[in-house]
């Protein structure tokens, strides 16, 4: 492989597996259990296993993890499966569900019994709980765990028949039950769940656990990495003891690396599957939701996730990422690719009263960099909108944005100049008469004429398309939302983060964008337009604010 940065140990890994001989095509995988929808934290696992499949030229398998039918949906194998083709990763031929492999799993599961490293407990499985120890106490046999191999046979053969109900019995691994990880006193790889699979109907009743299933899993498919999280460190000893007691043709190795945490987020999916049912949020895909759907909703793009899971690196050691990081990148990305255009999304109207004709159309950059992508028709005439923060009566010192006898200039069009405030009965502005200065004209500034300070944005009033606009903040107000043992995560919900502006006006020259169409409304950050926009109706997501820094020049 070939990159400008050095290896992460990951790579370093695979690299000396190749360069010893020991695998010639590296094939990792993506493991999602279809119980939600994917969110920004396993982005960075998606992007690290497809990320070296095409870095190694090997290939990285979508595999979903269906082994619990009682929380899982095909509605989220499609959305997952959406999401990862939206962010551009491709896994080919190869998809599998853990699912298919029920009837080889049975398989290795009746070889570990007949070779009495398995056997059928039928103690509650609380009982198995308080019989497993602690970390200082060794556990303790169940009377299960003395049972004859035909015995096991005979009852694993039962439970798979369907002979007794939901948690009568289990079937656990033999192993060590004064292990000093617990992981490995005897664990449970098989339970009974009367319930229909959304893959499988009802043709098993019996379902073996994640750590059963994962290494075996992967061991069938060849992968020869299987990266995880850190939390698996200590399952690694059951992954391995499988596989060398089942002799498998192939011995996948385990890697584990620390998983991504952000502050003023909530990544489990459990805990945004509350949010959803409970209506505390507008779906999977509300733009404040970490989700994949979420981001991608708010405006943010493939590249910016991509470039942003590259940054974080991948390292063993847990931290808590900013979410400022995270917006550093779609920021970074739209600057790059937004057109612009001027919205007002608080309207206060200026009246321009020397301005005689009906109207007249300017010309301004699309993009400022990019003189390739051309130039746009901003309407002028003689009644406009501008922001009402951008007028103040009584300006603090340094105020360089419109003023009572001050001037300033209107974005990509003239300087004005302002004569009169008009207020309602309750003392609000409502109107400014400003007259304007015909030979300022943005692009033809003489250079005496340039000694105006402010810059802001406006629309013309008559041509202005009228729009909502959704302004959103951190859904949490805690950096740690679900760290305090004693307060639920939800106590931290950011009343306030979300902010929907019906009034707003946005220049007419963006005509009619399409869902997820970005731009940069000048001054007021990165926006792309939302599905619920209509051609009448237009709506628009804050993506990100901008830093603004040309307004105070
Ligand atoms: P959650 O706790 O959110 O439900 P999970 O680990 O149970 O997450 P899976 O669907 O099992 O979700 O995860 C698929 C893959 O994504 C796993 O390999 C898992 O390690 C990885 N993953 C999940 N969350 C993160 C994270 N925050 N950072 C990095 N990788 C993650
Ligand atoms: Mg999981």
């Amino acid at each position: 492989m070939d990159t400008e940065r050095s290896k992460n140990f990951i790579e370093q890994i695979i690299q000396s597996d190749i360069d010893s001989g020991k695998h010639q095509k590296v094939i990792t995988r993506f493991p999602p259990e279809p119980n939600g929808y994917l969110h920004i934290g396993h982005a960075k696992s998606f992007c690290l296993n497809f990320g070296l499949a095409v870095s190694f030229k090997g290939q990285c398998h979508l595999r979903f993890d269906d082994t619990n039918p009682l929380t899982e949906d095909s509605e989220f194998i499609d959305g997952i499966k959406q999401d990862l083709s939206w962010m551009g990763f491709d896994w080919g031929n190869n998809l599998f569900f853990a699912s298919d492999y029920f009837e080889a799993l049975y398989g290795f599961a009746v070889q570990l019994i007949k070779a009495d490293k398995a056997y059928v407990d039928d103690l509650p499985v609380e009982e198995i709980r308080n019989l497993r120890g602690s970390l200082t106490k060794p556990g303790q046999a169940s009377p299960g765990r003395a049972n004859c191999v035909e015995k096991n046979l005979d009852l694993f053969t039962r439970m798979r028949a369907g002979e007794f109900s939901d948690g009568a019995m289990v079937l656990r691994a033999k192993i060590d039950m004064s292990s000093p990880n617990m992981n490995m006193r005897d664990p449970l790889i098989y339970r009974i769940r009367k319930a229909t699979h959304h893959r499988q109907g009802d043709k098993w009743c019996i379902y073996p656990l994640y750590d059963f299933t994962h290494p075996l899993s992967d061991m069938i498919e060849g992968v020869t990495h299987s990266v995880c999280t850190l939390e698996f460190a200590d399952h690694r000893p059951l992954y391995d003891w499988l596989l060398d007691e089942l002799k498998t043709p192939c011995h996948p190795q385990q890697i584990e690396f620390a998983r991504l945490n952000i502050d003023y987020t909530i990544m489990s999916k459990r805990n945004l599957l509350e949010l959803v049912n409970e209506k505390l949020v507008n779906g999977w895909d509300d733009p404040r939701m970490p989700t994949i759907k979420g981001l991608r909703r708010r405006g943010y793009t493939p590249t910016a996730i991509k470039n942003f899971a590259e940054a974080i690196g991948v390292t063993k050691k847990d931290s808590i990422i900013a979410l400022s990081t995270l917006e550093h990148y779609i920021r970074e990305d739209l600057n790059e690719k937004a057109p612009r255009a001027m919205c007002v999304v608080d309207p206060i109207k200026v009246v321009i009263e020397n301005y005689e004709a009906e109207e007249e159309w300017l010309e301004a950059k699309i993009h400022p960099k990019k003189p390739e992508l051309g130039t746009r028709k901003i309407p002028f005439s003689k009644e406009l909108y501008i922001d009402a923060n951008d007028f103040n009566e009584n300006p603090p010192p340094k105020y360089f944005r419109l003023t009572p006898g001050g001037r300033v200039r209107l974005r990509n069009a003239y300087v004005i100049e302002c004569h009169k405030v008009i207020k309602n009965d309750q003392g609000q502005v409502i109107e400014l008469r400003c007259t304007y200065d015909v030979e300022t004209k943005s692009g033809k500034t003489p250079e005496g004429q340039k000694k105006v300070k402010g810059i802001i944005h406006w629309v013309s009033k008559p041509h202005a398309l009228n729009c909502e606009v959704r302004i959103y903040d951190r859904l949490f107000t805690d950096p740690n939302p679900g760290g305090h043992k004693d307060t639920n995560f939800k106590e931290f919900l950011n009343p306030d983060s979300l902010t929907i502006i019906k009034s707003a006006y946005v220049e007419p020259s963006i005509g009619t964008p399409k869902t997820e169409d970005h731009f940069q409304f000048e001054r007021l950050g990165y926006f792309c337009a939302d599905k619920d926009s209509t051609e009448n109706a237009l709506v628009f997501n804050r993506t990100v604010t901008l830093k603004d820094t040309w307004a105070k020049k």
